[in-house]
């Protein structure tokens, strides 16, 4: 079995990561996983395209913990990942790139956890951190060298979907702290620290949210936005990953408490 240690999960428009790659499919307990595998500069690393290949899959659907769990039995310890996000801060306008360092959940239907019960102790896991910090310092530093702008950490709210979040809620949302929106984060970031992976994740901001600006939500401009910035930050990300990285700066591999 081979053993790959890092990979990128891709969002709405960010898997066609222009790198040779050979097809895999993952069987897991929770179901199948097309992951692409590629080398670059000598370094393995894997591609999931978190909607599916042909972006078929909506946030309230995707099968996050066979996602994730392919990814672990790949032998994966590092995950860079990217999400389209809306966006309730005003410093951080459509076109905006942002570090997600925090999340807020209102899923409502979605398996959250591989935490079943059964004859395991009762678990939980530590969210001190969601978002790997040593990633997220990797990211900052490879950012200046790449010459991409982030605005700013961002705390991400993540809702069911697939609808917009109403005018009403965008408040409730801002006054509780968030600065984006999106659909998918939670519980990716959840399930990766269960299997004591480090996660980091980069936000798109690809519109304001609901109530922001004036009228209903605008995509047509997603698509180029999201090509022109997708390519400079998977660069970075295989970047980072070309270096060597460990678990001795974070505590994602020791995240579990039991009972
Ligand atoms: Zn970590």
């Amino acid at each position: 079995m081979i053993t790959i240690q890092y990979a990128i999960i891709g969002g709405t428009g960010v898997y066609d990561s222009g790198v040779a790659s050979i097809q895999k499919t993952v069987n897991t307990e929770y179901g199948k996983v097309e992951v692409d595998i590629a080398e670059v500069e000598g370094t393995s690393m894997v591609f999931l395209a978190r909607h599916g290949k042909e972006h078929g899959i909506p946030p309230h659907l995707i099968n996050y913990r066979a996602n994730i769990k392919a990814l672990q039995e790949l032998g994966v310890q590092h995950i860079f990942a990217t999400a389209a996000v809306g966006s309730l801060n005003p410093d951080y306008p459509t076109g905006s790139l942002v570090v997600l360092s925090d999340f807020m959940e209102m899923t409502k239907q979605r398996p959250l956890t591989f935490f079943e019960g059964g004859t395991d102790d009762v678990k939980h896991v530590n969210m001190d951190d969601p978002y790997c910090g040593n990633l997220r310092k990797h990211l900052l530093e490879a950012a200046k060298l790449h010459k991409i702008q982030f605005k700013g950490n961002a705390v991400y709210l993540c809702t069911e979907g697939p609808r917009f979040e109403t005018e009403a809620e965008i408040r409730m949302m801002r006054k509780w702290g968030a600065d984006v929106v999106g659909m998918t984060s939670v519980p990716e970031v959840v399930l990766a620290k269960e299997l004591g992976m480090c996660y980091a994740s980069v936000g798109f901001v690809v519109n304001m949210a609901t109530g922001m600006e004036s009228g209903p939500i605008q995509l047509e401009s997603i698509g180029d936005m999201l090509a022109r910035n997708k390519e400079k930050v998977n660069k970075m990300f295989l970047d980072i990953f070309s270096k060597t990285l460990d678990q001795q700066n974070c505590g994602c591999a020791d995240s579990i408490v039991c009972l």
